[in-house]
């Protein structure tokens, strides 16, 4: 069993990984066995010695996720680095917030760039590499709870982000022939930069605490498991679902 787990031998690109989720991710794939290509904006020092520390190496591309010409430029630096690619995970985000009545074009473009238009551009370079190798690959999104709900003030991040669970679906349908596994993880509410001004706020802080079954804010390390399987032979026939890690939120 715990061979299917195992990503020995595998290379795993993941954007946006020099803190919260993308570090919990980055460590916890290095973990299993892979070696990790890390995308960022600037040198992820502190994630780069995680990993070392776990034997696996570490290959750093600075890059903008915000341009689409970055896809070609990322496989090119991980193919050149360890040869091939086999997961990819589509991490890096952000978020604006504001009264949708006096929503900028700024903060709508800035948004879907980065959380859906650079994704679906990275996935489709990843999958033609993946189709030369004539190897598998997996592909894992990352979702939101906005994937399902509407949220409040945010109304770029929860089109990109309803548009994510739904590109993980359509991509599954075209990419399953050719071994690629593409699937997604929709976090809760967690506890990292892109959620500081909620858990500043006292009132909605005490809002979503009340909600959660499980009683906590997630963590970076609560995605490790579930980013795991989804990358690895036991997730072989999962194709096109987003699951939810989110301490029982949609649940309620
Ligand atoms: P974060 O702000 O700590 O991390 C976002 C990451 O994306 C960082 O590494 C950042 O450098 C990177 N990034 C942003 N723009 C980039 C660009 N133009 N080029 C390269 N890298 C860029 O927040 P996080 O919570 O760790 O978010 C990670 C992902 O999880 C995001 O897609 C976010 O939308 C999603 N998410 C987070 C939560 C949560 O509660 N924290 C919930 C649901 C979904």
């Amino acid at each position: 069993m715990k061979e299917m787990f195992d990503l020995r031998g595998k290379v795993a690109i993941i954007t946006g990984c020099n803190t919260g989720l993308g570090q919990g991710m980055a460590l916890a794939l290095a973990e299993a066995g892979a070696d990790i290509v890390g995308i960022n904006r600037s040198n992820p020092t502190e994630t780069a010695l995680l990993i070392e520390k776990t034997g696996r190496k570490f290959h750093s591309v600075i890059a903008d996720m915000s341009k689409m010409e970055t896809t070609d430029l990322v496989i090119k630096e991980a193919v050149s680095a360890f040869g091939k690619v086999d997961i990819l995970v589509n991490n890096a985000g952000i978020i604006r917030r504001n009264d949708a009545i006096d929503f900028t074009e700024k903060d709508w473009d800035e948004v879907m760039d980065v959380n859906l238009k650079t994704l679906f551009f990275m996935s489709q370079t990843f999958a033609k590499q993946v189709m030369k190798q004539g190897s598998a690959g997996n592909i894992i999104n990352i979702a939101s709870m906005l994937s399902y709900q509407g949220g409040i003030r945010v109304p770029s991040y929860t089109s990109s982000k309803s548009g994510v669970l739904g590109l993980t679906k359509a991509l599954a349908n075209e990419w399953a022939q050719h071994g690629i596994n593409v699937n997604a993880i929709a976090p809760g509410y967690m506890e990292t930069n892109n959620t500081q001004a909620l858990r500043a706020d006292e009132n909605r802080s005490s809002e979503i605490l009340g909600r959660i079954p499980a009683g906590r804010w997630g963590t970076p390390s609560d995605m490790a498991g579930p980013i795991v399987f989804l990358a690895s032979e036991a997730s072989r026939y999962v194709h096109g679902y987003t699951i939810a890690v989110d301490g029982g939120w949609l649940a309620r």
